[in-house]
């Protein structure tokens, strides 16, 4: 037997006893005649005890750090105690060491703070994985696995496997594929998700079925992204929307009381698509923080006119602007020159685009003071300042600019003060269902519309008749907005926590014909639907239930409730932001043979 123990798990209640332990060789200390080792393994470290003749032997085959031992001894009480780890009240004192196997210098230390950059750790990565901080992630991770299992098992879904090798499934990202010997000149795709498997289960009377699953996407890799992610895939028939979002938020609210051991007892707050587009101009609104949009001019709705902005004012930034919006901080009017001058430079970044910031200071002694006191009198700027339902101690922050860049910046803006007035308080969670999604989205590139969710998302019923008596040509790129495909809406929800989308989903379109309407508005001709589609829609022939379904964004979820900014440290053997895994260097070349057997040649 390796061990009898493990070295998280002895206590003043083993003293005495005769234990063999096994693990890694964490620090080593030598005091003259007695040395101290650290052994750690999954569970904990205990502190071993060498004097006599074992000390001496140790002179002579010094022990280096990861070495992997195997010690028997007697469990005995430390008088130096260490309260910081469960095992510090006692100690083993040596009598037999067995070095099973040695370790080169590892090429940073396994400790909470690693000397190890982020090139260096990934190329290590079973190295990182021994650390702590990540092994509380890996963790973490299984938690939230098993609580999602428990969850779906006790109400009656079941666990099926779909195919990886398969046809593509757009969801709008570009596919993987991969070359088939035996097929010449064809290819596989690798899922983006499982989505026409789960509905053609649900077509076969599963009907409640879920997965954690890996998905495939080849995007461009933004900072948190990885090309292979993991969902919660779940799909049910016989369903409303409504049973839908009873059903995952009991869920997310069982994994949060699994895993951090909070009880969200409250429903989940809800709100419309086009309401998270006007008061937080985003639609995944953090709303852990009160602070809301005042739209004074946009296209995007009527404003009503006691809420305008006066129709010219003199002043070129607004008076020239599509779109005019402003939001209140709190407690800021005393912001120095130098403050708002930060502001300023903030919303010129790139990423954020703007030209410039206006802004009014309420102040608290009801004095209004504005960066563009030149072209707005006092009652004017107290109009304003009305307009924003502003309080005294305000300051009131405005961008002008494009419908669509002013909404996302402010969008931006409202949480960069957030984050710096501190009221995105990482212990708090709070989640947000985000209904009714357009059921298009312009693709300006192809001047043609594309489905918003994917193409398996039903319309709103209301909305049917819209979509089946009219065109899908845009004649009009600019006008784009005025065509009737844009305000129809989607049978499609997403779940919003702390301003992250961690899941998403839709009812689905279930008969034959609108599914068929469906890909023409896409601009899919029939043989081109029937090319990439034909089993779906020959499935819907035979007694297709109604349905609908979500996945969350596993790894996503993992990591907020780590609370983590980055997926990547809830994932065992992560990609870089390249899609590189340094460790194994993937991906790499393949020889003339490989390449031969596949009929490939390479145009490089
Ligand atoms: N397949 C969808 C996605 O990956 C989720 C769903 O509609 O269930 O976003």
């Amino acid at each position: 037997m390796y061990r009898t123990h493990t070295c998280g798990e002895l206590s003043i209640a083993d003293i005495n006893k005769e234990v063999t332990l096994a693990g890694w060789v964490q620090t080593v200390r030598k005091f003259g005649s007695i040395t101290f080792v650290d052994l750690r393994d999954r569970y904990g470290i205990t502190q071993l005890l060498f004097s006599e003749t074992l000390n001496v032997e140790m002179d002579a085959n010094p022990l280096g750090r990861e070495f992997v031992l195997q010690v028997k001894g007697g469990v005995n009480e430390r008088s130096n105690k260490n309260k910081n780890i469960p095992t510090g009240d006692i100690e083993i004192i040596v009598s037999e060491l067995r070095v099973l196997n040695k370790s080169a210098v590892p090429p940073f230390t396994i400790q909470d703070d690693t000397d190890g950059g982020d090139d260096i750790r990934m190329k290590y990565r079973f190295l990182d994985l021994r650390r702590n901080a990540v092994k509380k992630n890996i963790e973490l991770r299984y938690a939230v696995n098993r609580a999602a299992r428990n969850y779906l098992h006790k109400n009656n879904f079941i666990d099926i496997e779909t195919p990886f090798l398969i046809k593509s499934t757009p969801e709008g990202a570009r596919d993987f594929v991969v070359p088939s010997r035996m097929n010449p000149g064809e290819f596989y795709a690798l899922p983006q998700s499982p989505q026409t498997f789960k509905q053609l289960l649900m077509v076969s009377g599963y009907d409640r079925y879920y997965q954690i699953v890996k998905c495939f996407r080849d995007e461009d890799l933004r900072a948190d992204r990885q090309p292979e992610f993991t969902q919660i895939d779940c799909e049910m028939a016989f369903v409303e929307q409504e049973d839908i979002l009873q059903m995952f938020e009991s869920m997310i609210k069982d994994i949060f009381k699994e895993v951090v051991g909070i009880e969200y007892n409250e429903p989940v707050e809800r709100m419309t698509w086009e309401e998270a587009m006007w008061n937080y101009g985003n639609d995944k609104p953090d709303i852990r923080f009160d602070i809301k949009l005042t739209n004074l001019k946009s296209p995007f709705r009527e404003i009503p006119e006691k809420q305008q902005l006066a129709a010219a004012t003199g002043f070129n930034v607004f008076d020239n602007a599509e779109t005019v919006i402003a939001i209140n901080v709190p407690g800021c009017s005393d912001y120095s020159r130098k403050q708002t001058d930060e502001l300023i430079e903030w919303v010129k970044r790139p990423q954020i685009g703007m030209g410039g910031l206006a802004f009014i200071k309420y102040n608290h002694d009801e004095t209004i003071k504005s960066s563009f006191d030149k072209f707005f009198n006092e009652v004017e700027l107290g109009f304003l300042t009305d307009h924003c339902k502003a309080k005294r101690g305000d300051l009131i922050l405005i961008l002008a600019g494009k419908e669509e860049r002013t909404r996302k910046a402010i969008s931006d803006l409202r949480l960069y003060m957030g984050e710096r007035l501190g009221l995105r308080k990482p212990e708090e969670f709070k989640l947000l269902w985000v209904t009714d999604f357009p059921l298009f989205e312009y693709d300006e590139e192809g001047n043609r519309w594309v489905a918003r969710h994917h193409p398996f998302t039903s319309p709103k019923p209301e909305h049917i008749e819209v979509m089946i008596n009219n065109a899908a040509e845009i004649k009009n790129a600019d006008k784009y907005l005025e065509h009737p495909y844009a305000n129809i809406k989607a049978n499609a929800y997403d779940m919003v926590l702390n301003g992250n989308e961690i899941g998403g989903g839709s009812i689905r379109i279930f008969q034959k014909d609108l599914q068929q309407k469906m890909f023409t508005a896409l601009g899919m001709s029939q043989e081109e639907a029937q090319y990439k589609f034909g089993f779906l829609i020959g499935a819907f022939e035979y007694g297709a239930p109604p349905h609908g379904g979500i996945a969350f964004g596993f790894d996503r979820l993992c990591a907020i409730l780590g609370g983590s900014e980055s997926i990547r440290d809830f994932i065992a053997f992560p990609k870089n932001n390249s899609g590189r895994d340094i460790m194994i260097d993937a991906p790499s070349t393949i020889d003339d043979k490989q390449l031969d057997e596949l009929n490939i040649k390479l145009n490089l």
